[in-house]
C-alpha cells in the first residue's frame, strides 16, 4: 500500500516530546480559512507553475506537491534520526493535512513505527469515523487532537463541517484515557471571544481525563505560501492575537482547572 505525502520535516520540536519526524499525510476533509498548509488539503498530487521576476525577466517553473511512498519508504526515512528520539524522547508525528483521511495506510505505517522502538503521534482534526480512529488507537501514543470551536454553526461557517463528530471522538479517547493534548488555534475575530474560550473550557473540564490545552496563537507566516501556491488568502484583516489576549484565554482555561500551554 502507498500513502500521500506532501512534506516530511526532521528535527521537529513542536509536534510532540523531543526531536520528532513529522510526516504530513495530503488530503483532508476540512476547509479551515486559516488553513497554514493549503497544499496539503487536496487529495491528488498537484502540480504549481511558479513565476520568479529576476529584472525584467520572469523565469516559470513546476513544483510538484505530494508524492505516493510506502510504509517502508517513510520507516527508512523515520530510522535516520533513530538516535536524536533515543536523545531526547521523541520519535515520529503523523499530521497533515488529515492523516485519518487514509487510515488504511497510516494504521499500517504506525504499526511498523511501533514495531520498530518509535514513539507516536498523530496530530489530527478529529474527523473521522470512530471504526477508523480504533484502527490506529492501539499504535498510538500520542493524540495531539485540535478542537477549533465548540459552537457548532461556527464550525460549520469557518471549517465547512459540523464539530459533532469530533467532539464525540474526544470523548471516546477520554473515556479510554487515551494520552491527548487538545490543540486550540486561537484565531481573532474567529474563536477568541469570552463565550468560544468558556465554550472549550467547558467542554475540556467536562472529560474525565484529558486535562491539558495547547493555544496555538494564530500568525500570518502562511500568507506568502497562499501567494506561492496561487490560493487566495481568506485572513487578510486578521492580526496574530496580542499578548494580553493569550494570556486572557490561559487564565480563563486554568481557572476551570485545566492545565494550559501556549505553542505546541
Ligand atoms: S484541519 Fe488542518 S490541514 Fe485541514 S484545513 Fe484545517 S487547518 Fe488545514
Amino acid at each position: 500500500m502507498q500513502g500521500l505525502i506532501f512534506d516530511i520535516k526532521r528535527f521537529a520540536v513542536h509536534d510532540g516530546p523531543g526531536i520528532r519526524q513529522t510526516i504530513f499525510f495530503k488530503g483532508c476533509p476540512l476547509d479551515c480559512r486559516w488553513c497554514h498548509n493549503p497544499e496539503s488539503k487536496k487529495y491528488s498530487p498537484e502540480s504549481f507553475c511558479l513565476k520568479r521576476k529576476f529584472g525584467n525577466h520572469i523565469s516559470e517553473e513546476t513544483e510538484s506537491v505530494g508524492r505516493w511512498m510506502s510504509a517502508g519508504d517513510i520507516i527508512d526515512s523515520v530510522e535516520k534520526d533513530r538516535v536524536f528520539y533515543e536523545e531526547s524522547g521523541g520519535g515520529v508525528t503523523f499530521s497533515g493535512g488529515e492523516p485519518l483521511l487514509q487510515t488504511d495506510f497510516l494504521s499500517e505505517v504506525i504499526q511498523l513505527s511501533k514495531k520498530s522502538g518509535f514513539h507516536t503521534s498523530v496530530d489530527t482534526c478529529g474527523y473521522a469515523s470512530e471504526s477508523d480512529l480504533k484502527k490506529i488507537i492501539p499504535f498510538t501514543d500520542l493524540f495531539l487532537f485540535d478542537v477549533k470551536m465548540t459552537n457548532n454553526n461556527k464550525h460549520k461557517e469557518y471549517t465547512g463541517v459540523s464539530n459533532e463528530l469530533i467532539i464525540k471522538n474526544l470523548k471516546l479517547l477520554d473515556e479510554i484515557k487515551m494520552n491527548v493534548l487538545v490543540r486550540y488555534p486561537l484565531i481573532p475575530g474567529v474563536n477568541d471571544l469570552v463565550e468560544d474560550i468558556a465554550g472549550l473550557a467547558a467542554l475540556v473540564s467536562s472529560l474525565k481525563n484529558i486535562r491539558t490545552v495547547c493555544i496555538l496563537p494564530f500568525h500570518r507566516l502562511s500568507e506568502a505560501k497562499h501567494k506561492k501556491f496561487g490560493y487566495t488568502y481568506r485572513m487578510g484583516g486578521t492580526m496574530e492575537p496580542e499578548k494580553s489576549k493569550i494570556e486572557t484565554v490561559s487564565e480563563i482555561l486554568k481557572s476551570s482547572g485545566l492545565t494550559v500551554r501556549t505553542g505546541s
